[in-house]
């Protein structure tokens, strides 16, 4: 078996013989882009680079990029737990041209990266290009020479890539592993393409186009290359499985969760969203977000509280999320020094969190409960919603969490409107004046709070005082 670090390194490996500059992975938290919530793509720090506002060293670069896609344009929260190839967190390993090598070098790297140096067979790859690519596909066809029945033209939504609204963008190339007509799903281009069965693995981006603000596109004159592979979907690949949550990595940290909750059915799927939202978390930490109720750090609280739920409802009452800390750092302390040497404060950041989540999860869940079971229809009103919100500190998308688990719908209109009742009321209370402004912050400390946290201490006071 082929080990997650192995692969790992094997990357590396073959693009740094190949003239690739190794370039560490950068935090969570971009440096260079505000607008971005988190780092969700191995070219995130690059982005200066491609678009020639800044000069490296090296034309060519290769990286194993920590990733987190749990909010803003890339969100794969929702899907963890459902699919078998989507986390919150994971990485992605990218080979880069900043205006060196272009289609031709980048299909052949990945083509004998795959199919040479990991020996996966060429017939259980299927390749898609950009729908008015001609340029790949006759690199595909004509000098790799796959089987045109593995190969497919794709629109946009999959296959035109756009770093933003304007600035550089091009064609992209996903290459997809077939895991066998057992599991539901068509191939990629199909109706029924979303199922597991032809899991994307590779995404070969073609930056060759600057998009002006009026959408033409004007041909760069030195095009560039990006690329991105999941590596616990290459892990699947390679150690013979079909879920990542059943590749190596994975399985110690459900071993882990198995024992920190005193859950015995290894395939549940609240161990695999515990084990998913350890790994973001605590990387979260160590990159320096803490839980709080905006922006980032609210994200942050979002997939804690949502782990917490899924133990509590493994029968796990005590705290014990922060005790997989331990258990990660094992297996990935030794890719991710910067985890290692924060392990302590991660854990005493999630376990403050646990402690003071607890207070509220029990009682909330038993109103849930007790509404669930009395209601007539199978929609939790928004007034359920917002109380569970506003008093018991639970986050729209953990209701929602649980509402999937039981077949019910939300009324998010009506909740929606609960909000804005209570934003309004927090305007007019600021309206007071200076004296008013005294609020409580979370640990119970008495604040001076100005006019522009009025709404968020509105929020955390009735997230903790009700
Ligand atoms: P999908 O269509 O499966 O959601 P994507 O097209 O959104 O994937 P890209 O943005 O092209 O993914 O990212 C490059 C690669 O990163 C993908 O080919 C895949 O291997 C991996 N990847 C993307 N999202 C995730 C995720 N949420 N969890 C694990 N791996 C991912
Ligand atoms: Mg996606
Ligand atoms: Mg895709
Ligand atoms: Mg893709």
């Amino acid at each position: 078996m082929t080990s997650s670090a192995a692969l790992r390194h094997a990357f590396l490996d073959y693009f740094a013989q190949r003239d690739h500059t190794p370039v560490a992975s950068s935090p969570l938290i971009p440096g260079n882009d505000p607008t971005l919530l988190f780092t969700n793509a191995g070219m995130v720090q690059f982005k200066d680079v491609f678009l020639g506002r800044e000069q490296r060293e090296y034309r060519r670069a290769v990286t194993a990029q920590r990733c987190v896609r749990a909010g803003g344009k890339h969100n794969d929260l929702e899907n963890v737990g459902y699919t078998a190839r989507h986390h919150t967190f994971f990485e992605m390993l990218g080979n880069f041209s900043f205006g060196d090598y272009f289609k031709r070098d980048a299909i052949q790297y990945a083509w004998e990266f795959l199919t040479g140096v990991l020996k996966i067979p060429a017939e259980r790859l299927w390749v898609t290009v950009f729908i008015d690519d001609d340029e790949a596909a006759n690199i595909w066809l004509n000098d790799i020479g796959i089987n045109p029945a593995c190969f497919s033209r794709c629109g946009a939504k999959d296959n035109f890539w756009a770093m933003g609204d304007t600035g550089p963008c091009g064609p992209c190339s996903e290459i997809f592993y077939d895991h066998g007509p057992a599991i539901a799903g068509g191939p990629p281009g199909s109706p029924d393409a979303d199922g597991d069965r032809y899991v994307e693995i590779w995404n070969l981006v073609f930056m060759q186009y600057d998009r002006a603000s009026d959408g033409r596109l004007t041909a760069l004159p030195r095009p560039s290359v990006d690329t991105g592979m999941g590596l616990e979907r290459l892990a699947a690949v390679m150690q013979g499985v079909h879920s990542n949550y059943d590749i190596d990595l994975f399985q110690h940290l459900i071993t882990a969760a198995m024992e920190v909750t005193g859950c015995r059915d290894r395939t549940h799927h609240s161990l695999r969203v515990i084990a998913d939202h350890i790994r973001s978390t605590a990387f979260l930490v160590t990159d320096g977000v803490t839980p709080s109720n905006e922006g980032r750090g609210y994200v942050q609280r979002r997939i804690i509280r949502r782990a917490i739920r899924h133990g509590y409802q493994l029968g796990q009452h005590q705290p014990f999320f922060h005790r997989l800390v331990a258990p990660l750092v094992a297996v990935m302390g030794e890719a991710y020094p910067e985890l290692a040497a924060r392990a302590a404060t991660v854990e005493q950041v999630l376990r403050v969190e646990e402690e003071r989540f607890a207070e509220t999860l029990s009682a909330g869940l038993k109103m849930l409960d007790d509404i669930t079971a009395s209601c007539i229809c199978n929609t939790i009103p928004g007034e359920v919603i917002f109380k569970l919100y506003d008093t018991y500190g639970f986050p729209v998308d953990l209701t929602a969490d649980v509402a999937r688990e039981r077949g019910l719908a939300l009324n998010l209109a009506e909740f929606d409107d609960l909000m804005a009742q209570q934003k309004a009321r927090a305007r007019a209370a600021s309206q007071f004046g200076a004296n008013q402004s005294q609020v409580l912050d979370v640990t119970g400390e008495t604040v001076f709070c100005g006019y522009e946290r009025t709404r968020d201490a509105a929020t955390v006071i009735a997230l903790y005082l009700d």
